[in-house]
């Protein structure tokens, strides 16, 4: 009651719907372990916790300006020129609350109803859903059957009068897979060919594995930010693992920041200053705390690899980066087990206790969304289960949380 029309249209961001589902069977006192989750185990490093800690005793504390406060912007524009090798000034900076409301306002300041924005299949969850809170309209173009990388004639394909821009996320998420620079580059052209904004979603930019690097869309324009039709979207969460602080950022034209600075004066005012100040210690701070991290996924990546290894009919592209897979799971969607990828979820939650996110919700049906963010012994304590609640070879018999668990399905 009450509720608009609009409003029910939107879908819960299932990741999240997942998690809450598992809180309430761990409040119940069941074992439940975790591989939904994107969320790193580390506290925040120790430069942002002190900058953050002196910030508060301080007292100042106020309202920032509503692009962020400009010693947060000056941290940004270093991170850009250390790691993107690109110079950007503070009018093309602009800070948001997590990476999320800066892909959401980007959107929001460059679409009118009925607009298309180009998604790459697997996609995060909530592209799909923020492009039509703009009221515009998404277009899903699916890798080829087997692969998980785009394909840019298919993009290409896809471009009509309407389309306003492509999201790009590498390394992605779902699937860990780092487009190569054939591809980033060839997106960058189009973009500027056809007068269409990239929006490169590079969140897990430094989380990448095997000496890899991700190719950054700079190195394929000779345009100057203000004339660009780039927006790159960053942010702490993942690299630092600060999810709970909420700071992201946008790099874009004066015109796009301009745009966005408007929308979130009308909506938030400004980021938590003191996350800004957190997130500043983060930036400037020694930086050894994210190669410890990278590594600790690293390692994780391998486990879960060699670990779905043991499973027959799985196949899995290994991941060049963040801290997900993306295995092929539809093997096991058959009578007895589940019907679809969400079912196969349930499955897996309501048997063994092991949270998974349904590809389905990724724009690729038949897989599951593993993450191994968390603790190595999670990890294969999670695909222990996951393989006694699948494959009928397995013992019948597990002990899950202290408690004999019989398999009668399979
Ligand atoms: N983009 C991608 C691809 C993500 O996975 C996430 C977080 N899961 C975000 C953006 C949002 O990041 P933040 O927490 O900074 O809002």
């Amino acid at each position: 009651m009450g509720v608009s029309q609009f409003a029910r249209s939107i879908a819960e961001s299932p990741t999240l719907a997942l998690n809450e589902q598992a809180r309430l069977l761990r409040e119940q006192g069941e074992p439940v372990v975790h591989l939904g989750v994107g969320e790193p185990l580390n506290r925040a490093p120790q430069a942002a916790i002190d900058k953050g800690t002196a910030a508060l005793h301080g007292g100042k504390i106020k309202y920032s300006p509503t692009t962020g406060l400009a010693s947060l912007k000056q941290a940004i524009i270093h991170y850009t020129e250390e790691h993107y090798g690109r110079t950007v000034a503070p009018r093309n900076v602009i800070v948001t609350s997590g990476a999320k409301q800066a892909i959401f306002n980007a959107l929001f300041a460059i679409l009118d109803a009925g607009d298309e924005v180009i998604l790459l299949a697997p996609y995060w969850v909530s592209y799909p859903e923020m492009v039509k809170m703009c009221r515009a309209v998404p277009v899903v173009v699916s890798p080829e059957p087997g692969s998980l990388e785009p394909d840019v004639a298919r993009v290409e394909a896809a471009v009509t009068s309407r389309t306003r821009a492509i999201v790009v996320n590498s390394p992605n998420n779902p699937s860990g897979m780092v487009y190569s620079p054939d591809f980033v580059g060839s997106i960058v052209r189009l973009c500027e060919e056809r007068g269409i904004h990239a929006i490169m979603d590079d969140i897990y930019h430094k989380l990448v594995f095997d000496g890899v690097t991700a190719p950054s869309c700079y190195d394929y324009t000779r345009l100057e930010t203000d004339q660009s039709h780039l927006i790159v979207v960053n942010g702490i969460a993942k690299t630092y693992g600060m999810t709970g602080f909420r700071i992201g950022w946008a790099i874009a034209s004066r015109e796009i920041v301009g745009a966005m600075s408007k929308i979130q004066s009308q909506t938030t005012s400004c980021v938590s200053s003191l996350c800004q100040v957190a997130a500043e210690g983060a930036l400037l701070g020694p930086q050894d705390e994210v190669e410890t991290l990278r590594r600790a996924m690293q390692h994780n990546r391998d486990v879960v690899v060699e670990e779905l290894g043991k499973l027959p009919g799985v196949r899995v592209t290994k991941p060049k980066g963040t801290f997900y897979c993306l295995p092929d799971f539809s093997h096991y969607l058959k009578p007895g087990i589940a019907a679809n990828s969400f079912e196969l979820s349930m499955f897996l939650l309501n048997k063994a206790r092991v949270v998974t996110v349904p590809g389905r919700d990724f724009g690729l049906e038949g897989h599951l969304r593993l993450s191994y963010a968390g603790s190595t012994v999670d990890v294969l304590e999670g695909m222990r289960r996951i393989r006694w609640a699948l494959d009928a070879s397995e013992p019948r018999e597990i002990e899950i949380g202290g408690r004999t668990l019989v398999r009668e399905w399979a």
